[in-house]
């Protein structure tokens, strides 16, 4: 019989696209979603490409224990990877106390109800955030975590921290729980189809929809921010990492746990290319490839960005059997195509 996953945050933008991959690699998938910063068209987008219109659907916050917990109790789940969370960086800074209830109580919710249910393989979708501002790069899984800037970020390095320590608590328990890190960099693009993408709500903070908004004409200007940083061309130094290659990485992670192929009850992996791409270059390349002109303005840095960071993904790659496969032009024509399509 398939095996059984629950998709936490399953109709976003990310979620949405690990639900199909899970779905082509054979697995069951049941999606829980509170709709609070996305609506149904991408979960209505994984039902198209998928071609499968009983994917289990529960509209249900997992703030709420007994929501999750009658979950769990309708469906045998094997794994769950979890996206439900709050993402924006700097509305985290002005609202902390929502970030953290939000992000941390969801997470333990979903670690205890795994618990309680006689164990469960658990995927937390981290953040090369927990690096800052990195002294070596690439940064490998050894290299230190700093800091975090911002309760955002904090709150994915708490994660990480609650998943190491139950996961240490209940080894070879009958509440055994397994788990997984991944740290992603900076996920771009869209589905092939163009039927599921990144879907913000109100002005962009991530640089991707920015430029997209601004070529469609949804936005006037992008702002470059800072072209004064320490390198080649003044602007910041990012991994970018195709979101359909993203969503194969935790298909060969939860097959890993699933597998018993794990070396560690608990493991991190950077997912990302191992390649960095300046902002200036993103741009250019985006223009050259849908073959337009964007408008764009260099403007000051914008405070808590850092200067570069990219991914060393030797473990990923050796240990995953998985490797960032699109190229940044193809993955770029993807986003344009998605927000065309919209
Ligand atoms: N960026 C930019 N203009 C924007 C949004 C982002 O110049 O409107 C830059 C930002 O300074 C950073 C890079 O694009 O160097 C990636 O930013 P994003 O917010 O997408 O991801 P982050 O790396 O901050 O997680």
């Amino acid at each position: 019989m398939a095996k059984k996953v629950l998709v936490s945050g399953g109709a976003g933008y990310i979620g949405s696209h690990v639900t199909v991959e899970l779905i082509s690699a054979g697995y069951d998938v049941v999606v829980a979603d509170n709709l609070s910063n996305c609506d149904m068209t991408c979960f209505d987008g994984v039902k198209k490409i998928t071609g499968r219109d009983d994917i289990p659907f529960y509209q249900i916050d997992c703030c709420d224990y007994d929501a999750v917990d009658t979950l769990f109790t309708e469906h045998k789940i094997d794994a769950v990877i979890h996206f439900a969370a709050f993402k924006a960086v700097g509305e985290s800074v002005a609202k902390p106390i929502k970030y953290y209830r939000n992000n941390l109580v969801s997470f333990l919710n979903i670690l205890e109800v795994s618990k309680n249910h006689g164990g469960c393989n658990v995927l937390f979708s981290s953040s090369a955030t927990v690096y800052g501002e990195a002294e070596v790069l690439p940064v490998t899984e050894q290299t230190p975590r700093l800091p975090a800037t911002s309760p955002y970020g904090n709150t994915k390095q708490m994660c990480e921290d609650i998943l190491r320590d139950v996961v240490k608590a209940t080894a070879s328990s009958s509440e055994e729980i397994r788990g997984i890190a991944l740290r992603y960099f900076n996920p771009i693009g869209a589905h092939p189809s163009a039927l599921i993408g990144e879907l913000p709500r109100g002005v962009p903070n991530n640089l991707v929809p920015f430029i997209t908004q601004t070529a469609i004409g949804k936005r006037e200007c992008l702002s470059i921010f800072g072209n004064d940083y320490p390198t080649e061309d003044g602007t910041c130094l990012r991994d970018y990492i195709d979101v359909v290659d993203l969503a194969k990485a935790h298909v060969a992670a939860v097959t890993r746990m699933l597998g018993g192929k794990m070396k560690e009850n608990y493991e991190i992996f950077n997912i990302g290319t191992g390649r960095p791409v300046s902002v200036y270059e993103l741009v250019t390349a985006f223009e050259k490839v849908n073959g337009l002109k964007l408008n764009y303005k260099f403007v000051d840095r914008r405070p808590g960005d850092v200067t570069a960071i990219w991914a060393d993904t030797t473990l990923a790659n050796e240990e995953l059997g998985w490797k960032a496969e699109r190229s940044v032009e193809e993955t770029l024509a993807s986003a344009w195509a998605w927000e065309r399509n919209l």
